[in-house]
């Protein structure tokens, strides 16, 4: 089968031919129809510090993907060939109290598709039954196939209760902007979107009913005071990894306000926690999708009228892979489809 895989320690991917993957009792065969770039799969393709402590060569990546089950282990009840699926990237051991109490999402053994394990970014991915998701026909394969990154939004803007709050979103890059729709769609009532990069604040604007605000030319106190707004934004949603965005935050927080925190910082930053303590702030990190209530809820949405469409700027086919890594390296573009089937 047809391939991008990480080939050689060093920078780029490699369109490759590899033995269509043996499937065990427990698992199924995805016949792979769409697949998005994420952030990560750029970490990989650069061949950054993170990945190379990370990724073991070779390794075929990708994780967010949509196809159809082409094959069913023989334990398998609940799955049938045909069916129109993705699935969560993460998957799990079943050995800590946390996946014993239920509580998947916290697993430490947690391995990741395309990272740790072989990949989406290929005709067949083998994936574990537990984590497939059946789509629902509101979902078609370019949707389904940014589902992961969805679900990062999803799982960050349902941590607290938008309902009739002032939200501030750090970070306007294709996630930031998911979570911006999502915020609006669940009752949310100012919602704020900054970033440096007037493309991407753009794109927020056309995908979700936001204020974007290009913090590179103007504060969020005046923002503010343009929206009548008087004492802060009630919670924060940190999708930048910029260390000044956070501070910027903490800063036009309310006393008591609430801050989830998905951002990777690239490097260890500085924190003014005398300011996080006296305004009594919560913290949260966020890793990934809960398993499976983010799903649930993500699809429920998309059924209900959630509407992040716009959110994919290019639609490639595989063989332009690397125009699409490149232009997703620019950072002038939003989420970017990759296509199997041509
Ligand atoms: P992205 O890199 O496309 O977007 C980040 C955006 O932040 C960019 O548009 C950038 O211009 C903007 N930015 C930079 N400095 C800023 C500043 N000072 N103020 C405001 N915005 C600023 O990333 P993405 O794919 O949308 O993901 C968002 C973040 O979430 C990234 O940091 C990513 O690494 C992280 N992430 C975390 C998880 C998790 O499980 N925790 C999963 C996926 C992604
Ligand atoms: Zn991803």
């Amino acid at each position: 089968m047809k391939a991008l895989v990480k080939a050689k320690a060093e920078p780029g991917l490699w369109l490759d031919d590899r033995p269509v993957p043996e499937i065990g009792p427990d698992d199924v065969l995805i016949k792979i129809n769409k697949t998005g770039i994420c952030g990560t799969d750029i970490h990989i393709y650069a061949w950054d510090e993170w990945a190379q402590r990370t990724v073991p060569v070779p390794m075929i990546v990708g994780h967010e993907y949509a196809g159809v089950i082409a094959e069913v282990g023989a334990n398998v009840r609940n799955l049938k060939i045909g069916q129109r699926v993705s699935g969560e990237g993460h998957v799990i051991g079943m050995n800590s109290r946390a996946a014993r109490g239920g509580r998947f999402h916290l697993d430490p053994e947690t391995k990741g598709v395309g990272v740790n394990i072989p990949g989406a970014f290929a005709e067949y991915l083998r994936l574990p039954a537990f984590n497939v998701v059946p789509l629902p026909d509101a979902v078609d394969d370019e949707l389904g196939a940014i589902l992961d990154p969805l679900g990062n939004a999803v799982h960050t803007a349902l941590s607290f209760d938008l309902v009739g709050e002032d939200v501030l979103i750090t970070g306007a890059g294709p996630i930031g902007i998911m979570s911006a729709a999502v915020a609006r769609h669940v009752g949310a009532r100012h919602v704020v979107i900054t970033d440096i990069n007037p493309t991407r604040l753009e794109l927020a604007g056309t995908v979700a009913d936001v204020t974007p605000v290009n913090v590179a030319k103007e504060d969020l106190p005046s923002v503010m005071a343009r929206l009548g707004m008087k004492e802060g934004f009630d919670i924060g949603l940190e999708m930048s990894g910029a260390p000044s965005a956070f501070d910027q935050m903490v800063d036009n927080l309310v006393m008591g306000g609430k801050i989830a925190m998905l951002g990777i910082p690239s490097r260890p930053a500085t924190v003014d926690w005398t300011k996080v303590v006296f305004k009594m702030l919560t913290l949260k990190g966020i890793y990934g999708r809960e398993m499976f209530e983010t799903w649930h809820k993500m699809l429920a949405m998309l059924e209900s009228g959630l509407d992040i469409r716009k959110v994919i700027t290019h639609r490639l086919s595989i063989s332009d892979f690397k125009a699409g890594f490149d232009v997703m390296q620019s950072g002038n573009s939003g989420k970017i489809v990759l296509d199997w089937t041509r």
